[in-house]
């Protein structure tokens, strides 16, 4: 690659990903450890073949079905009531995050996160040419609220992230904070404000869209691969003012989104209720890791969300591998003396726990 004539700032860089060796409990990239059940399967069978009837034809290129069935299921959840004007879809929250920077990034303009969190939002603000801002968290994880505010003052960025429920740390971000950075935010300068929610569902806390309301460069992201149990289908999407809306329009690429997958997506959202089940059981299982975990004298991060941030060890790499030697995989995301777990199901948790359990009396 080092031969290629490449873009400077990708030279030397690796692309994001986790070790993905074959074991039996995978506890590592926040998936849901439920397969979808049949009915909803033979839905999308369903779906997916009348799809398939019009596949010489391009897909709806704004997605409008899909976009007023999101918007019903946000209205139904979070207590705010949205239409599709004000909904956008995507290939994966993470396309979405691209679409937004792609149109209030780009050259000459900065974003800001508060880290550790989701290492995409570096990685996306890298490829779009946005220059990246590392905001300040407290020792405990929680944002610093003075520095952060401080830090928006100083660097007056462009684009500002707030992850909540955080990834990798896990807990939620209370709606006081989140309105006094969006307000820092706009006293700086006019910028977009992304509050990425891909967890909410799993959070002790509602969800943040009512701050919707009278807020216009604010952005709540979420995505089906967690909630929704469908982490393969690659389905984000984001609720913000119409004018965002038809901002992101400006940069997506026509035909983004397959007929193959708006059929997919309208199928798992007919099934809302249901994947709804599997997140109140997880949510349990969640609780219950947090629990067990601080039971066997770990340092646990108060988690909203699927997976629960743990340590503290000397050597995490080591750590990781112990856990994953006996068959279990979770993930080091590079959080110091940190490691973190997916809650699985309740046999995948107690692995899991076995696993950690003897490496606690091996540390002694
Ligand atoms: N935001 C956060 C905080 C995430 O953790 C993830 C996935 N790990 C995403 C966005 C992207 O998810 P997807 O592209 O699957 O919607």
């Amino acid at each position: 690659m080092d031969d290629l004539p490449l873009r400077d700032e990708l030279r030397g860089k690796s692309p994001y990903g986790a070790p993905h060796p074959d074991v039996p409990v995978q506890l590592n990239v926040n998936e849901s450890p439920y397969p979808l059940p049949e009915p909803l399967v033979d839905r999308i069978a369903q779906r997916v073949r009348e799809a398939a009837r019009g596949l010489n034809r391009y897909p709806d290129r704004d997605a409008v079905e899909l976009r007023t069935a999101l918007a019903a299921y946000l209205t139904r959840t979070g207590h705010h009531p949205l239409t599709a004007a004000n909904v956008w879809a995507a290939n994966g929250s993470n396309e979405v995050l691209q679409q937004l920077l792609q149109a209030f990034g780009g050259p000459g303009r900065t974003a800001i996160g508060f880290e550790p969190s989701y290492s995409m939002h570096s990685l996306i603000a890298r490829g779009t040419s946005t220059g990246w801002i590392s905001g300040p968290r407290h020792e405990d994880f929680t944002i610093d609220l003075d520095a952060a505010v401080d830090a928006i003052a100083a660097h007056r960025p462009h684009v500002v992230f707030v992850t909540t429920p955080n990834n990798p740390t896990g807990s939620a971000v209370d709606a006081e904070t989140v309105v006094a950075l969006y307000e820092a935010a706009q006293r700086a300068r006019p910028s977009l404000f992304v509050v990425d929610e891909a967890y909410t569902e799993f959070s002790h806390r509602p969800s943040l869209l009512p701050l919707l309301e009278g807020r216009p460069n604010l952005v709540v992201s979420r995505t089906m691969s967690k909630a929704f149990g469908a982490a393969g289908l690659r389905l984000g999407y984001l609720a913000a003012d119409p004018a965002v809306v038809d901002a992101v329009q400006l940069v997506r690429l026509p035909y983004h989104l397959s007929a193959v997958t708006q059929a997919t997506a309208l199928a798992a959202l007919e099934h809302t209720d249901t994947l709804l089940g599997y997140v109140e059981q997880l949510k349990t299982e969640r609780d219950r890791l947090v629990e067990e975990l601080r039971a066997l004298g770990f340092e646990v991060t108060d988690s909203d969300a699927n997976f629960v941030q743990f340590g503290l060890f000397e050597d995490p790499q080591a750590a990781w591998q112990h856990i994953l030697d006996r068959g279990v995989i979770v993930r080091n995301n590079g959080v110091p003396g940190r490691l973190r777990v997916t809650a699985g199901t309740p046999a995948e948790n107690d692995a899991f726990l076995d696993a950690v359990r003897d490496l606690k009396k091996e540390q002694g």
